[in-house]
């Protein structure tokens, strides 16, 4: 695929504006350390909004200078580019990195928090309900975008209120409101709108049975998953096919029936371990990583006859 990096001018612009309206960024920033994967390249210029103001004047300097952006949350779903500087990559900050109980169970969640942390927290406070959130990595506006969710349970059984920004007006919608379904939502689909923050509302349980559950959730995760943690989770949706019994048939038992478990190209490896995750074992490049999706997508249309659906996004150009 053509890469088409922005030019050095087109760089000194943005940042000129930037410092002329006092937004915050940062520079030469290495996503790699902002991913789960591990790997990615260096950005040029990474904008950091605290507020929604921010975000509204970021998004018309990039509209201005004509710049291609993209955001990026926990990068627990992502495969970064090697080379991300075709883009300008938004993180929110300030305003968005808190959460505040607003009244009796009802809790108002920035859209950078991290969600193992907090929800954990609002468990621990004697809340149920959001057990199973506090397993999810990433961010919780990263968690709205595809209706995260595990242990049958999923973000929009629990969501009160979405606040979202789409064509520069600020929305606020209930779940009823959202299209939304298994792992997706209308934001993924349209890929227009800013998550700012949710409203949820839990009620008390017994602080004993919440502590039990958030235990089995995290042993049923550590249990479930590679014990290399470089990667971004399932690379493939299920397929939602059946076989003659009815039974489900996995993503990875497509994978392990092509004989694929265990394969490398150059550091990135399809996990031995859960051969629906692909691995980094330290060094690998996005385009190994893209490699084994190819092999993994080709063989195993060949030899099940079905093309299995990437669940990780492409973040930046990827080859
Ligand atoms: C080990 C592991 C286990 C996982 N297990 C599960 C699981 O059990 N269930 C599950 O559902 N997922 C799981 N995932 C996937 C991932 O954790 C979730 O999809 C998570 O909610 C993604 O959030 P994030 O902040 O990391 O998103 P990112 O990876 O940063 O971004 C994903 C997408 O969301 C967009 N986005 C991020 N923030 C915003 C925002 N504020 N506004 C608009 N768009 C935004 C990005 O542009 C991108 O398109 C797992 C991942 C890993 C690594």
């Amino acid at each position: 695929m053509k890469v088409t990096s922005l030019s050095t001018d087109q760089y000194l612009d943005l940042k000129r504006q930037f410092q002329l309206h006092k937004l915050p960024f940062k520079e030469d920033v290495d996503l790699s350390i902002h991913c789960s994967f591990k790997i990615g390249g260096v950005c040029p210029v990474v904008a950091e909004p605290e507020s929604t103001e921010q975000i509204l004047e970021t998004l018309a300097i990039f509209q201005k200078l004509e710049i291609p952006w993209k955001i990026l949350g926990g990068g627990t779903n992502v495969l970064i580019s090697d080379h991300p500087n075709d883009l300008v990559v938004v993180r929110l900050s300030g305003a968005f990195k808190h959460f505040v109980e607003l009244e009796e169970g009802v809790f108002k969640i920035g859209a950078a928090t991290n969600t193992t942390p907090v929800f954990r927290q609002i468990s621990l406070f004697g809340y149920t309900g959001a057990e199973f959130l506090s397993t999810i990595p990433g961010w919780t506006g990263g968690a709205v975008i595809q209706n995260a969710g595990c242990y049958g349970g999923e973000l929009f059984d629990l969501l009160t209120e979405v606040e979202f920004l789409r064509d520069g007006e600020i929305f606020r919608l209930g779940p009823a409101d959202i299209k939304h379904g298994y792992r997706t939502t209308e934001f993924l689909e349209r890929k227009d709108s800013i998550i700012l923050s949710i409203k949820m509302k839990l009620v008390k349980g017994t602080l004993s049975e919440i502590e039990e559950s958030l235990k089995d959730k995290r042993d049923r995760r550590n249990s479930s998953q590679p014990k290399n943690k470089r990667s971004a989770g399932s690379m493939f949706k299920n397929p939602k096919i059946f076989d003659e019994s009815q039974k489900e048939i996995k993503a990875w038992q497509l994978i392990d029936k092509s004989g694929l478990r265990g394969l490398y190209k150059g550091s990135a490896q399809i996990s031995p371990e859960h051969c629906n995750f692909i691995v980094n074992t330290g060094g690998a490049k996005a385009s190994d990583v893209a490699y084994l999706v190819e092999v993994v997508q080709e063989k195993v249309k060949k030899d099940s006859g079905v093309l299995l659906e990437r669940e990780v996004e492409y973040f930046g150009s990827v080859p």
